[in-house]
């Protein structure tokens, strides 16, 4: 696939799919575009800030139904989204987001009173994916090289759920996508 055909790829994916609600109030697409303004806010570069706006690709690659964790059922999307991420991005990109998931049970197990703050849909998916951390896990986390990341992505993962917030549209995403493809 050309680099150009790649972003117009999930700019249509998320055209076509990205209503689909995320919970909480808001679509999958307002979710990656508030995590993506966090990070754009903060200064960071195009690669955390695709890592951010991406990171529940997953959920839109698959085609499971949206009430999966009702239905007891973790769809581990990250996986599924780190994978077909790292077909056209470096791990920049991809790392953050396959680790997303990891970085919320590592929370839970190492921070007093992050647990507390996680909205209910969290705490129902963090029992499905494997509850806090245990020592050895949250050992072997800390080794990831791109740990410092997947912690950042997580913490605007957590805020990027305020139902009716103002954000810039998808197209405006499209430079730094193209910035963070593979060379
Ligand atoms: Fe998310």
């Amino acid at each position: 696939m050309t680099t150009s055909r790649v972003v117009d790829d999930i700019i249509d994916l998320y055209a076509r799919k990205g209503d689909a609600s995320y919970g909480e109030g808001v679509s999958m697409t307002d979710h990656g575009l508030q995590a993506a303004l966090l990070a754009e806010q903060e200064g960071h570069g195009a690669p955390l800030v695709v890592a951010a706006l991406l990171h529940d690709i997953g959920h839109l690659l698959h085609d499971l139904p949206e009430d999966i964790a009702d239905k007891g059922i973790d769809s581990q999307h990250e996986s599924l989204a780190s994978a077909w991420l790292s077909q056209y991005f470096p791990q920049e990109v991809s790392e953050p987001v396959r680790l997303h998931v990891a970085a919320k049970r590592f929370l839970c197990a190492t921070v007093a009173g992050y647990f507390a703050d996680l909205s209910p849909a969290s705490v129902q998916s963090l029992e499905l994916q494997g509850g806090p951390m245990n020592a050895a896990e949250s050992r072997a986390f800390k080794a990831e090289p791109f740990m410092g990341q997947a912690l950042k992505l997580r913490r605007w993962d957590d805020q990027a759920k305020v139902a009716g917030l103002k954000t810039p549209d998808f197209g405006h995403y499209k430079p730094a996508i193209a910035a963070a493809l593979k060379r």
